[in-house]
């Protein structure tokens, strides 16, 4: 995703080519995602400038965490989440040289251990331990919470994958085959369970319609509520994964 920076802050966009538009235009998503719509033919290279142009319209319409500063994300102290709960981070380069980095929480910290030459480029190593490290723990937790599940809904997949998708929470296939999106763990425990039962009640209806919904909220009589706290904090969820170097 192509990004734009405006003071500290980098935001990240959608190139959306458009065959009836004239000119470009710039739109913000309810949860916080920048589009920039552009005629078909229309020169990318000129994007940039206009983009710093209207970089005051564009902090203004951003929400707080659409706002991201790197510096801040992967400074000491920054917050993070798993399964709901706050963890600060904590980083130190003490590892010998090569050694592999490692993230342990304990007492409300993620304790990241870098070697002494990750920490010249600390930020990016953070970054890179903390998306294996939420890898790690998807992969434990996600499993179990679909085996807990299944007798609820009456089926369980066909076959399970973890992995990260760009828009997606998880989805179901045809064929039985359930996937869902490593960065789900660190919403709270009801969020992730919501999104495990979804996909699980595709098993009996592939599709949005009524039944589907219906036969969800038999088994999580609240979903609404967890599915609007999903949809407000997506983006969140997704940006400091998603930040390149
Ligand atoms: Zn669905």
């Amino acid at each position: 995703m192509p990004q734009i920076r405006i003071g500290s802050t980098s935001i990240s966009y959608i190139i959306e080519p458009r065959i009836r538009r004239q000119y470009p235009a710039i739109q913000i998503d309810a949860d916080g995602q920048m589009r920039v719509l552009v005629p078909l033919d229309y020169p990318l290279d000129g994007l940039e400038d206009l983009l710093v142009k209207k970089s005051r319209w564009i902090l203004k319409h951003a929400r707080v965490p659409f706002a991201f500063d790197v510096a801040k994300q992967f400074s000491d102290g920054a917050e993070f989440t798993i399964l709901g709960e706050t963890v600060r981070l904590l980083a130190e380069g003490c590892k010998r040289q090569g050694e592999r980095p490692e993230v342990q929480r304990r007492d409300g910290l993620l304790y990241v251990a870098l070697s002494t030459d990750q920490a010249s480029g600390r930020a990016e190593a953070v970054q890179q331990a903390l998306i294996d490290w939420y890898r790690t723990q998807a992969r434990m937790v996600l499993p179990k919470r679909v085996d807990r599940y299944t007798a609820a809904v009456g089926i369980g997949p066909r076959g399970l994958k973890i992995s990260q998708y760009t828009s997606r929470w998880g989805f179901c296939r045809a064929d039985g085959f359930i996937a869902f999106d490593w960065r789900i763990v660190q919403a709270p425990e009801r969020v992730v369970d919501y999104v495990v039962v979804h996909e699980l009640t595709h098993r009996l209806y592939p599709h949005h319609r009524p039944a589907f919904w219906q036969a969800l909220a038999t088994v999580l009589p609240t979903y609404a509520v967890q599915k609007a706290w999903l949809q407000d904090h997506a983006s969140a969820l997704r940006r400091w994964t998603e930040h390149t170097w």
